[in-house]
């Protein structure tokens, strides 16, 4: 499982960083998080491929969150893209999402299948689950959660002790007990699940605690603000640094990734100084931050 963050400013661009937009790619599926204006040139530039994008979850219609959606789609087509599209927006925006892509791009040579997303399961498949949350926003805004189903795994050490191996294995994973080598052996002697991994994408809020996501593997949240400017973030609805940090450490997530950042914010450093007292393991991202889990 990699992510991308492809862009980390806020409302504008600045020389260095582009507007939001998350990639993570799983298992031949790609799941882009917002599409900021110049999201395309981001995957160019960070060699990354967006003809693999199979999913796209807008967090909310803001114009920093979604005006990429038009020429990617239309380069995609240039591309010869056949594959169909899948498309999440919250409920209440899908007919504005939709209308501005079908104004400036009409027609495209493969389907894009647009999707009201609202709080709870998007979809699920045997391997994984999509979740949505309501974030506190000046509109309505949704974190999205990627998590893996649990999987069955063998103790490789008791695997050893019993002289295991071979379809034997697969036979005790599926449920079954096996007599081996004159012994009784159960699933529960050897096979436990491992729980599967999380990912957490956070944009424009308040500080939100969901238990929808809690022990993300790694929480990928918004710090348009430092917290010396905490009464901005209070009236445009954002969060701060430090924030974003409390909600890391309240949600047991074991990584913070900070992106979103007010273009007036030179000094990333500042933001994961200020966040780090809060919560250790956290990264204000550049683009192109890359994280493999
Ligand atoms: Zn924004
Ligand atoms: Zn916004």
């Amino acid at each position: 499982m990699r992510i991308t963050v492809l862009g980390t400013s806020a409302s504008a661009p600045t020389k260095e960083r582009g507007l939001p937009a998350v990639f993570l790619e799983y298992l031949g599926e790609g799941f882009l998080f917002d599409v900021g204006e110049g999201t395309q040139r981001q995957f160019m530039r960070f060699g990354r491929s967006f003809m693999k994008i199979t999913h796209i979850f807008i967090s909310h219609y803001h114009g920093d969150h979604v005006f990429g959606l038009p020429g990617l789609l239309s380069t995609m087509a240039l591309y010869g893209r056949q594959r169909p599209i899948h498309v999440w927006v919250p409920e209440r925006q899908v007919v504005y999402v939709e209308r501005f892509l079908r104004a400036l791009v009409p027609s495209l040579p493969f389907s894009v299948e647009f999707h009201p997303a609202a709080p709870g399961v998007l979809f699920s498949t045997e391997g994984y689950s999509v979740s949505a949350y309501a974030l506190d926003h000046t509109t309505d805004c949704l974190a999205y959660v990627f998590e893996e189903a649990p999987r069955l795994k063998a103790d490789k050490e008791k695997l050893r002790q019993y002289g295991l191996h071979g379809p034997v294995v697969g036979r005790l994973k599926a449920g079954e007990c096996v007599d081996w080598r004159g012994k009784r052996i159960c699933p529960e002697d050897v096979v436990y699940e491992k729980p599967g991994r999380e990912v957490v994408y956070v944009a424009d809020t308040r500080p939100v605690i969901s238990n929808v996501a809690k022990g993300a593997d790694v929480l990928i949240h918004e710090a348009t603000f430092l917290e010396s400017e905490r009464q901005m973030a209070v009236e445009k609805k954002h969060s701060t640094a430090r924030e974003a940090a409390e909600v890391a450490k309240a949600l047991g997530a074991k990584k913070l990734i900070l992106f979103h950042f007010s273009p007036r914010i030179d000094d990333l450093s500042l933001a994961e100084a200020e966040a780090r007292e809060r919560f250790p393991d956290v990264v204000a991202a550049e683009d192109g931050y890359t994280i493999e889990i």
